[in-house]
């Protein structure tokens, strides 16, 4: 038996209506994402990565077609999907602890028992002890730990991931991206990335959705080969099919560019 995807989006697209007029930001977007899955979406800025993910998150409804979770139509956000940002947003005048409990406090799931899964987390980001520290005291990297662990505190089934090792730099990035992998497989996560490194996305995903722009629509999906998706983002990087995968990715970039996709996003 076919199992059922978690995510469908069924011919999604979404106009943007403001005092400028009405554009077409995303046009028949047809996806489905399998459990445990971990896909990316790359493409030129303005192509509609964030507009795509904020109907994943149930944000604001589309104006065409349908996000599915689990079968279900998404009309408003769930504490099954969870999101991480480029930026942190963690509150400074609360501990790390209580930054990564936030989710569950809204939720109203913060017991003892939930604090106490909290510090395991926080444990298995790579902060033991660091939970009555404040975030003024934690590096970029430490921080992005921190809002890992506030997402996954909650148990979401899926993740949204837009751009959250885009500040980082390269070797704070290279850690986290095997961090954030190696949690999601071994949680069976199901994930969606959105990011302009191509090199990212070949490394973390089963998968991955190349954008066009004007409007936003699949141009290209390519899946990853079986050693590339079996090894560590950072070891993924040194397999030999690697570099045909990224140019291959690259070569789909360009090709969007010589199209000239309309105004520059
Ligand atoms: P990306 O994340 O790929 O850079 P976005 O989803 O942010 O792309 O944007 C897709 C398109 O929709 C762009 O042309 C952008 O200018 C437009 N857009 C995004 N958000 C809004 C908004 N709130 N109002 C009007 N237009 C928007
Ligand atoms: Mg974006």
């Amino acid at each position: 038996m076919k199992q059922q995807p978690v995510l469908e989006l069924q011919q999604l697209s979404h106009v943007y209506v403001n005092e400028k007029g009405a554009s077409l930001a995303i046009e028949k977007i047809e996806l489905a994402v399998s459990r445990g899955e971990f896909i990316s979406l790359v493409g030129p800025s303005g192509c509609g990565k964030t507009t795509v993910l904020s109907l994943l998150a149930g944000l604001f409804p589309p104006t065409k077609g349908q996000v599915l979770l689990n079968g279900e139509q998404v009309t408003a956000p769930s504490p099954k999907v969870g999101y991480m940002l480029q930026q942190d947003y963690l509150f400074p005048w609360r501990t790390i602890r209580d930054n990564a409990a936030v989710g569950l406090e809204i939720s109203g799931g913060k017991n003892a028992r939930a604090l106490e899964a909290v510090d395991a987390l926080l444990e298995e980001v790579g902060l033991p002890g660091a939970g009555s520290r404040y975030p003024h005291e934690l590096s970029g990297g430490m921080r992005q730990r921190v809002a890992l662990a506030r997402t996954l505190a909650t148990e979401p089934e899926v993740l949204l991931l837009d751009e959250p090792f885009s500040a980082l730099d390269l070797h704070i990035k290279l850690q986290l991206e095997d961090l954030v992998h190696q949690m999601l497989k071994r949680l069976g996560k199901t994930a969606v990335l959105v990011t302009h490194d191509l090199a990212e996305a070949a490394a973390m995903s089963d998968r991955v959705i190349v954008l066009g722009r004007n409007p936003g629509r699949i141009r290209r999906e390519l899946e990853i080969s079986e050693g590339i998706r079996r090894a560590t983002p950072m070891a993924a990087r040194k397999h030999p099919g690697f570099q045909e995968l990224f140019e291959q990715l690259w070569a789909e970039l360009d090709a969007e560019d010589d199209e000239g996709g309309g105004s520059d996003g």
